[in-house]
């Protein structure tokens, strides 16, 4: 399975793509702004995306998901329609972006999937398990096949359950250590929280805000200080096999 990190940042990233990951071509989890660009970078037409799967309904999650679906139905005659999982919440503001650009919607059927914790959903042909995280608003992480990813979140153990045993964990690690706020992850809690509970190969770090941009090194360190696998600092278009 081909997994393609579209989009890195966050709503105040200054050179990131908001978050988005591609999934074996044909699956978009978040939908963030600046994944339509990142996606044509990747040769894979809009028109591909049959499923959108959100973690949560906050902007930079979810605020591509009208000009990718704009896009697609000018690429094709005929769009094959498309699904949208997720929480409740992030569903009802993606039926409200529907309603504001309603010249779209008569171009395509658009399916909904509403997600909550221990849901399964059928995606392309792969099989999303969808586990509650805690961010201020309904959020959930997914795991599909070896990967993991956690949406925006705290560390949560539930995470750390869901990441066992996988080749890859892709996780928010939105600021540096002493730089952390509510509802987000830094290094130390990363490996303190998330990484001593769990076997995972590789871990990625993304959602990164501003200030950890200047302590990537530091952000590294700290990780592989408490993790035997490998790390990186996730990067747009960063791709990698797993499975
Ligand atoms: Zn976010
Ligand atoms: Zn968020």
């Amino acid at each position: 399975m081909e997994v393609i990190l579209l989009g890195t940042g966050s709503a105040v990233s200054n050179d990131r793509a908001q978050t988005s990951v591609l999934v074996d071509g044909s699956v978009l989890v978040d939908c963030g702004a600046g994944t339509v660009l990142r996606l044509s970078q990747t040769g894979v037409p809009a028109h591909s995306i049959q499923d959108i799967v959100l973690t949560h309904d906050h902007v930079d999650h979810v605020s591509d998901v009208m000009p990718l679906l704009k896009k697609a139905t000018m690429e094709v005659d005929e769009h094959p329609g498309v699904t949208v999982h997720g929480p409740r919440e992030a569903l009802d503001t993606v039926r409200s972006l529907f309603d504001a650009f309603s010249y779209i919607k008569p171009k395509l059927d658009v399916e909904y999937d509403e997600v909550d914790d221990g849901s399964k959903l059928e995606a392309g042909d792969l099989e999303f398990t969808a586990v509650e995280t805690e961010h201020g608003t309904p959020s959930v992480a997914y795991r599909v096949e070896e990967l993991v990813i956690s949406g925006d979140t705290e560390p949560v153990e539930e995470v750390a359950e869901l990441a066992d045993g996988a080749e890859a964990l892709v996780h928010e690690c939105a600021y540096p250590d002493g730089a952390g706020v509510d509802g987000h992850t830094t290094p130390s809690e990363l490996v303190e929280d998330v990484l001593s509970r769990c076997t995972v190969d590789r871990v990625y770090l993304t959602h990164l805000f501003p200030e950890a941009e200047g302590r990537k090194p530091e952000m590294l360190e700290k990780v592989r200080d408490g993790f035997d696998g490998e790390v990186y600092v996730a990067d747009d278009l960063t791709r990698f096999s797993v499975g």
